[in-house]
């Protein structure tokens, strides 16, 4: 089970600039649910954390990585400015909602960490991922 953040330290964190991006309500799989599920997911996310964070709120992130060409434009129609996918999801054509991000986990040391950052590692993430635990 995650630890989760408290709202004290969500607040801390964006006096510190870090942006807040939704990542829905509930954690689905988006491409498994209907239309009006997804929308749903993705837009009431983002007014409950606009509303929490009393800013907007212009990024998102594909639960579990999963997404699929409809589900891209739903995150786009509902007025986000960009998206991020998972590392294994580095095949799908580069876009501002198919952003590559880096995965920090609960087992990502700070020295694996600043490493994930290097231009080096991500041009070649596919390579070093053994090495970046993903
Ligand atoms: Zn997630």
């Amino acid at each position: 089970m995650y630890k989760l953040l408290t709202w004290e330290q969500v607040q801390e964190m964006l006096d510190y600039g870090i942006e807040f991006g939704s990542h829905t309500c509930t954690h689905p799989e988006l491409p498994s649910l209907s239309r009006e599920q997804c929308i749903e997911e993705i837009t009431r996310s983002r007014q409950d954390l606009e509303a929490k964070l009393r800013r907007e709120v212009v990024s998102f992130c594909y639960p579990r990585g999963k997404l699929n060409p409809e589900v891209i434009q739903l995150v786009e129609q509902a007025g986000y400015r960009g998206a991020v996918v998972t590392p294994k999801r580095s095949r799908i054509p580069l876009n501002p909602y198919t952003l590559r991000r880096v995965g920090i986990y609960q087992q990502t040391t700070p020295s694996v960490f600043r490493l994930k950052l290097t231009p080096l590692m991500r041009k070649n993430y596919e390579r070093f991922k053994w090495l970046l635990g993903a």
